[in-house]
C-alpha cells in the first residue's frame, strides 16, 4: 500500500519570521500522524533556515524547481546538485505555474526530472490541463503527453523513484477543487497509462492531488483508491488548515 504524502507548495511566499512561525507549528501535527509523509517546499532562500528548523523532524524538505544543469552560466538558477546540501528530498518539476509563465517545455521538464534524479532527489512531476482542455475533453490525452514525454527521455524505471502531482490548472488557487469522483478518474487513468509500461511502478507510485485543497476537502479525494496525497498551495500557509489535511491522511 501507498503512503499517504501531504506537500505544501509555498511558492513566492515567506519571510524568515513566517518560515519559523510555520515549521514551527507544523511540527506536532506532523509527529502525531507518523503514518502521514508531510513534506514543506519554501522558496529556495529559505532552505538554509528551514533545513536547521527540521533537524530531527519527520518533515521532509521540498524545492519548487531546479535548473536542468547541475552548474555553470546559469545566472540566477538553482540546482538539485546544490540542494543536496540543504537537505532537500523532493523537487518540483513542470508546475503549472512553471510552464505557463516560465515557458518551460515538456522537454524541458523531461530534462529537469532527470537532473533532479541524478542528483539523488525524488522528482515530483507536476501535470494537469488547463480548463480550455478540461472543457474540451483532453484531460487523459493531456497528462499522456506530459507523461509520455519524461518516460521517454528518462525511461519507465525513473518512475520507481518519483512522485506525480496531478493539478487541474483550473482548480489551481481558484477554490474549485476537483470532485473525489474527477479526480479519482484522472488518477486511475495516470496509473493505468503508466502500468501500460511497468505494472509494478504504476502500483507502487504515490499520485498526488493539487488544485485549491482545504481541510475540509482533503479526506474525500484521500478516500479516492488512486488518490495518495496533495500538493498543496494556499492552505499550506496557514498551519490549522494544512494540519487539517494532515489529519485528513
Ligand atoms: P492551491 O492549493 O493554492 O490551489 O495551489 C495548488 C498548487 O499549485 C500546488 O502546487
Amino acid at each position: 500500500t501507498r503512503q499517504t504524502l501531504v506537500m505544501g507548495n509555498w511558492k513566492l511566499n515567506g519571510n524568515k519570521a513566517m518560515v519559523a512561525k510555520l515549521i514551527n507549528d507544523l511540527q506536532a501535527p506532523a509527529a502525531q500522524h507518523p503514518n502521514v509523509a508531510v513534506a514543506v517546499c519554501p522558496p529556495v532562500l529559505f532552505l538554509g533556515q528551514a533545513q536547521a528548523l527540521l533537524t530531527d523532524s519527520p518533515i521532509a524538505l521540498g524545492a519548487q524547481d531546479a535548473d536542468l544543469h547541475s552548474e555553470g552560466a546559469f545566472t540566477g538558477e538553482n540546482s538539485a546538485v546544490m540542494y543536496q546540501e540543504f537537505g532537500v528530498h523532493y523537487v518540483l518539476v513542470g508546475h503549472s505555474e512553471r510552464r505557463t509563465l516560465h515557458g518551460e517545455s515538456d522537454a524541458m521538464v523531461a530534462a529537469k526530472f532527470a537532473a533532479v534524479q541524478q542528483a539523488g532527489l525524488t522528482p515530483v512531476l507536476c501535470i494537469g490541463e488547463t480548463l480550455e482542455q478540461f472543457e474540451a475533453n483532453e484531460t487523459q490525452a493531456v497528462v499522456e503527453r506530459q507523461l509520455q514525454e519524461v518516460i521517454a527521455h528518462c525511461g519507465i524505471a525513473a518512475f520507481s523513484k518519483a512522485v506525480i502531482a496531478y493539478e487541474p490548472v483550473w482548480a489551481i488557487g481558484t477554490g474549485k477543487t476537483a470532485t473525489p469522483e474527477i479526480a479519482q478518474q484522472v488518477h486511475a487513468a495516470i496509473r493505468t497509462f503508466i502500468a501500460g509500461f511497468d505494472t509494478t511502478v504504476a502500483a507502487k507510485i504515490q499520485i498526488l492531488y493539487g488544485g485549491s485543497v482545504k481541510g475540509a476537502s482533503a479526506a474525500g479525494l484521500f478516500a479516492m483508491a488512486d488518490i495518495d496525497g496533495a500538493l498543496v498551495g494556499g492552505a499550506a500557509l496557514q498551519a490549522e488548515e494544512f494540519a487539517a489535511i494532515i489529519s485528513a491522511g
